[in-house]
């Protein structure tokens, strides 16, 4: 499998949305709400999305995998 950013190798797959991403792409670490680029994100803060060691790819938007 390809990782979705560039032609490498994946060696994970993201934990919301499937997309696999090689070691140079992967977003790992402590997820919470807002991480990245503020916005319509910060306006769900009671379901903020706290996730510790997850594979993230970067692309797509956690909060709706993780609030329902
Ligand atoms: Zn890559
Ligand atoms: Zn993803």
């Amino acid at each position: 499998m390809k990782c979705i950013h560039c032609e490498e190798e994946a060696r994970a797959v993201c934990k919301f949305c499937g997309h696999a991403v090689c070691k140079e792409h992967i977003q790992q670490g402590r997820f919470v709400s807002g991480y990245t680029t503020p916005g319509h994100w910060l306006s769900r803060t009671a379901n903020a999305v706290s996730v510790d060691d997850a594979v993230w790819c970067g692309l797509c938007h956690p909060e709706y995998q993780i609030t329902s």
